[in-house]
């Protein structure tokens, strides 16, 4: 992508930044990243093959339309998503057309900003164990599922790429950002977490709980949402018709790729350590269909790409 250089690859987005000598000296939209999903889908922290074809478009797209739903809340990192077939412009190469977005580049917090209003995954494990999610004190009986008494802010700390996030309680946000980013942080994500889940529901959708990342805009010094923002992959949507706590929830997300992972069919030992085998392709289908399907029920519109 001529004018682009690349700076970072995670298990499924990668980050590129203006090559300042190509494009004249400097980008004609100031201090930016081109942030790019790509169509990867990883499970138990494993990058699988093949990839789920139009993923990449999925993520871009809800997080566009989310960004919008949000944008009274907070302020986003989205500058353009304009795209140019021509080179050294510093647009949305036409290769990358509809999974790309041009961004402010953020001093991101090393902090996983999660919201929960229902208990599972690591935080119904945390509460197993301890009665406790994050240090947050819940109430005894909860179950898979459980709708809590109110959504909780339960940070994580940003792990190596192939360690996994660790669940924190907020004094550990304090030590790392200070009293009032901490604050600013826990207030941002509690009012997007609301502000979602608000608008989930009444598409049918639960948001059971989601991860946010927030920066520093270097030049305006505000807080700002950065990353994706409520897709399937930072997020866990169940179909509200079907929630029934006390057990695992059906999910708008890489359910069937878990689901065959672990089943004998895959003959894979996931505590053996070894690579996953390559996806059969109904599971890639049915997979595809699930984001499909999670856009249209939140946004109540089909895939577009912009
Ligand atoms: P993982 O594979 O566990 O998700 P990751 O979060 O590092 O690891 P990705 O989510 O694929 O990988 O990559 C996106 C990266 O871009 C993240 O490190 C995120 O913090 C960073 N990022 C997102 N928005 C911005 C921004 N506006 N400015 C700078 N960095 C950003
Ligand atoms: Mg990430």
């Amino acid at each position: 992508m001529p004018g682009w250089r690349h700076v970072y690859s995670g298990k499924v987005r990668d980050l590129y930044e203006p090559d300042l000598p190509s494009l004249g000296g400097a980008h004609p939209l100031g201090d930016v990243v081109l942030v790019v999903a790509s169509d990867r889908v990883s499970a138990y922290d494993h990058v699988l093959a093949p990839g789920i074809p139009d993923k990449g478009v999925v993520l871009t797209q809800l997080s566009l339309w989310w960004f919008e739903q949000l944008s009274d809340l907070v302020p986003n990192h989205v500058v353009s998503t304009q795209v140019s077939a021509a080179p050294f412009d510093g647009l949305v190469p036409d290769v990358v057309a509809g999974r790309a977005m041009i961004c402010r580049r953020l001093e991101m917090f090393p902090v996983e900003c999660v919201a929960r209003g229902y208990l599972t995954g690591s935080g119904l494990a945390e509460y197993r164990a301890s009665g406790e999610v994050t240090g947050i004190p819940l109430p005894d009986g909860l179950v898979d599922g459980s709708r809590l008494p109110e959504p909780i802010f339960t940070p994580a700390t940003k792990a190596e790429i192939g360690e996994h996030d660790e669940n924190v309680p907020f004094s550990a946000v304090v030590e790392r950002v200070g009293e009032a980013a901490a604050s600013t942080l826990r207030d941002l994500t509690l009012a997007v977490y609301a502000r979602a889940e608000e608008i989930a529901r009444e598409r049918g959708v639960v948001l059971a709980d989601t991860k946010l990342e927030f920066g520093t805009d270097p030049v305006t010094g505000e807080v700002v949402l950065g990353d994706e923002v409520l897709t399937p992959d930072s997020s866990r949507f169940w179909p509200a018709d079907q929630w029934q706590p006390g057990r695992a929830q059906p999910s708008f997300d890489k359910q069937f790729v878990r689901d065959w992972l672990t089943s004998p069919s895959s003959g894979w030992d996931r505590a053996g350590g070894g690579e996953p085998p390559a996806l059969p392709a109904d599971v890639v289908l049915r997979t595809r269909d699930r984001y499909l399907e999670a856009y249209e029920r939140l946004t109540g519109a089909p895939l577009s790409r912009r």
